[in-house]
């Protein structure tokens, strides 16, 4: 028996078991969001039918279970992320609001002058909240180059980093190239300088499981929806320090110690940046996802995940003019790709005949896909453990296909 079973896991994932335009769905789209296992949607169903009430204020039992469950759920994604207190542990709608949550709290320790670094690769979510905090502040938003093959530019990075950066707030894999960053190494070199860091964690958590104390840096942010798990939910790990000498997000219920006409005084971590009602199911849902790639062996998994990159690799030569952007050896796997001859977004009407999901476009990374001169962006083809070598060649098969017929 293989160590990881592609096909019984692929059973936990009723949505894959179905015809798309008359034929076997194939989901390679899995960078924009992945799938649910029937775990997940059991434990949002059992939770809305057997526990639902409002968290943390209720005198009841129901509330007592809502409560038990949803701060369960946060103790998981602290010993998913290795975070060293759930108190560091900030419920937030996804990696978006994570990034604004903090870009907003540091508004205060930002003069005219100061400056933070981003990476050309960023997806808009990591740059527009900087971009907007810069504005407010008069600090300067600097971009880290990429190399032509979709690396950062170390030294880019070296020149870049000096005395006035205040902020270092790079992605941790790119949802655009699959490139997975050296973030260890620059979070290291950041804090020689007293730099607060954050790592963009939506592209990563899906492929392999972060260390927030081993990665060290300030914040860690990731949407649950490519964790598996629900939409309308995400995670910011924020060091306790920093979260403290943060101003609140948004006010309201729940974030509040005491309130008064004559003042208001702020609850304590996480609660002071989470303002009224919670998403609990999805919370739920989160934590069943954590619970379930944890019945899996990772080792194996990561190995069959680049299975499936290698094979893609291996195929590229069997369609003509296709090119893949973003060659470096450090990659999940993801393929971005052109096609001489070929819209992206044709390629992607195309392949979606044929029940293949992929995504076509900018990746909301167009100051990367302006680097690389494509405005009409790429085809992206990105998979999860899930997918098997048969759907790679599916893929490839149907590639092949398109080039000859439209290119
Ligand atoms: N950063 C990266 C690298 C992403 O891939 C995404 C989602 N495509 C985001 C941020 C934004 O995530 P969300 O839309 O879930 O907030």
């Amino acid at each position: 028996q293989p160590l990881f079973d592609v096909y019984a896991v692929r059973r936990d994932f009723p949505i894959l078991s179905q015809q798309v335009n008359g034929k076997p769905l194939v989901y390679l789209d899995n960078g924009a969001s992945s799938q649910r296992p029937e775990a997940v949607l059991q434990a949002m169903d059992s939770y809305y039918r057997e526990m639902h009430s409002n968290v943390h204020r209720g005198a009841h039992t129901l509330a007592d279970r809502a409560t038990t469950a949803f701060e369960g759920a946060r103790k998981k994604v602290q010993q998913f992320l290795n975070a060293p207190s759930a108190r560091e542990i900030i419920w937030t709608r996804g990696t978006t609001e994570a990034i604004n949550l903090v870009a907003n709290g540091l508004a205060p320790l930002l003069k005219p002058g100061d400056e933070i670094l981003l990476s050309q690769m960023e997806h808009h979510a990591n740059i527009v909240p900087w971009q907007m905090l810069a504005e407010r502040t008069g600090a300067k938003v600097l971009p880290i180059d990429v190399t032509p093959e979709g690396e950062l530019d170390m030294d880019s990075f070296h020149s870049l980093l000096g005395e006035r950066t205040r902020v270092l707030a790079i992605t941790h894999v790119s949802n655009a190239l699959g490139t997975v960053n050296p973030v260890a190494d620059m979070v290291a070199k950041a804090k020689t300088q007293g730099v607060i860091t954050l790592v963009d964690g939506a592209q990563a958590v899906g492929h392999f499981q972060p260390d927030v104390q081993a990665l060290d840096c300030d914040f860690y942010v990731f949407s649950a929806h490519k964790l598996f798990g629900p939409t309308g939910i995400g995670v910011l790990y924020g060091r306790a320090a920093l979260l403290e000498a943060m101003p609140p997000w948004q006010g309201g219920g729940e974030m509040i110690e005491r309130v008064s006409f004559a003042g208001t005084t702020y609850n304590t971590l996480p609660y002071k940046f989470e303002a009224g009602t919670p998403a609990i199911a999805e919370a739920v849902g989160l934590g069943a996802a954590i619970d379930y790639l944890a019945t899996l062996d990772r080792d194996a998994m990561e190995a069959a995940e680049s299975g499936l990159l290698q094979r893609a690799n291996e195929l590229v030569s069997s369609v003509p003019g296709m090119t893949i952007i973003g060659t470096s050896p450090n990659k999940v796997p993801l393929i971005s790709f052109k096609i001489d001859g070929l819209h992206p977004s044709d390629i992607g009407t195309l392949l979606d005949q044929q029940g293949i999901a992929i995504r076509a476009g900018h990746h909301c990374a167009m100051p990367l896909m302006e680097y690389y001169g494509l405005p009409g962006g790429t085809a992206r083809a990105s998979f999860a453990f899930y997918n098997t070598l048969e759907e790679v060649e599916q893929l490839f098969a149907a590639l092949q296909k398109i080039q000859r017929l439209f290119a």
